[in-house]
């Protein structure tokens, strides 16, 4: 049998860098659990950054992975396939737009957003050639290609990766004033997150999307929502812009979309922005596959038949009230959404991550002093308990 330690050597002698914040390799999951080569079984309390809100290998999703796998796989977009139609129509449905755009990774559906809103600017808003703005808020992550990274200010993903894409605006995230002083005419969209997920679960004031919603109808700027990671009943709703009841010119999504199986993303908008794409203009050669359809189509199945926005809702209230009660000197904040919590500290949490591993617990910080606490949303009340007396007991240590 091959050990998490040779597991992990021969991926750093052959695998470039990455960052692996708790040292564990997972051989096998299912539902909220997942187990390394030698048996250690541990609650997963990040879900793959909120890929698998509906639970590892969800049976309903596998058996739809393997009959499509039966039938056909692939196609490019050079032809059609049976799936792509009925998986537009639900997720535009869903969405309330006309259309939707399938890709692939999140960071993928954010480029497809920015250059959406480039076209659109230039065909609709009569900004001259090549002097588009974007909009975009400190803190955020967007993915890690290039036009997401220009969104960045953050020094790691960042640093010697220039020259970035020009013609981007960063604003304090949750800051009304500097976006009114950072928009021009040439504005094409703001972009943000409707709660910054990376760094830090952090919920924007109150009434601040709704005020973003108004500059963007007064100012004739689109609104893109990255709704990647907050997406699919992660923050207890089917998307966390409705925590303000508003709708974004422009919904991004991924992670869940594909429900922990295969990668998928898509955005959706009206068709006076998304028809500023015209044939041969954008594409993928594997967005909107038939296989990644198949198993969309059974991730949001999944999310409708088992309630989990519900589900998120309650649950996450009832985990947010009972971390809240924790007595510890270094907690500073219980910041939560549905199942998107973030619990801070005034001191560095990873000893605290550490520790919570060795009690059967994965979770890992945003940023040095939030603990992110984001099971899969199938998790049930028995399972989040049996995780708050082991956080308890963590704490009382730590
Ligand atoms: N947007 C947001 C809000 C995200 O959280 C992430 C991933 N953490 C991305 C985009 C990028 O998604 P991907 O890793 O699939 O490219």
């Amino acid at each position: 049998m091959v050990t998490s330690k040779e597991v992990m050597e021969l991926t750093s002698a052959y695998g470039a860098n990455n960052y692996h914040p708790l040292p564990v390799v997972v051989a096998e999951a299912e539902g909220v659990w997942v187990k390394d080569p030698e048996g250690n079984k541990y609650m997963d309390m990040l879900s793959a950054y909120s890929a698998v809100n509906q639970g590892h290998r969800h049976p309903k999703i596998i058996q739809a992975l393997k009959d499509q796998a039966d039938k056909v796989t692939l196609t490019s977009r050079a032809f059609h396939n049976e799936l792509l139609g009925p998986w537009t129509e639900r997720l535009a449905k869903l969405t309330n737009k006309d259309k939707v755009l399938p890709m692939n990774t999140g960071a993928e559906a954010v480029e497809t957003a920015i250059k959406a809103a480039r076209r659109w600017a230039y065909e609709k808003k009569d900004v001259d050639a090549n002097q588009a703005e974007i909009i975009a808020a400190k803190g955020n992550f967007h993915g890690r290609t290039m036009n997401a990274i220009s969104l960045s200010n953050d020094l790691d993903a960042t640093t010697n990766y220039g020259p970035f894409v020009p013609g981007i605006y960063k604003i304090n995230y949750g800051d009304i004033q500097a976006l009114k002083e950072t928009i021009t005419p040439n504005t094409a969209a703001i972009i943000i997150e409707p709660i910054q997920g990376e760094a830090g679960i952090l919920i924007p004031p109150e009434g601040y999307l709704q005020e973003v919603r108004k500059i963007c109808d007064e100012e004739n700027i689109l609104f893109i929502a990255d709704e990647v990671q907050t997406g699919f009943a992660r923050t207890g709703k089917m998307f966390a812009c409705e925590w303000e009841n508003v709708e974004p010119d422009i919904y991004v999504m991924g992670k869940a979309l594909g429900g922990g199986v295969l990668p998928i993303s898509a955005i959706a908008a009206n068709k006076a922005v998304m028809d500023v794409f015209t044939p041969g203009s954008h594409g993928s050669t594997f967005g909107g596959n038939p296989l990644a359809c198949a198993v969309s189509m059974a991730a949001l199945d999944v999310i409708e038949e088992e309630e989990l926005v519900d589900k998120s809702l309650e649950l996450g209230e009832y985990f947010a009230i009972e971390l809240s009660a924790i007595s510890h000197p270094d907690l500073k904040e219980v910041r939560a959404r549905g199942l998107f919590i973030g619990v801070e500290f005034t001191k560095p949490v990873r000893p605290i991550c550490e520790a919570l591993k060795e009690n059967g617990i994965l979770c890992k910080e945003t940023h040095e002093t939030t603990i992110r606490f984001a099971p899969p949303l199938v998790i049930t009340k028995e399972e989040l308990d049996w995780a708050l007396d082991k956080i308890k007991k963590v704490l009382q240590a730590n």
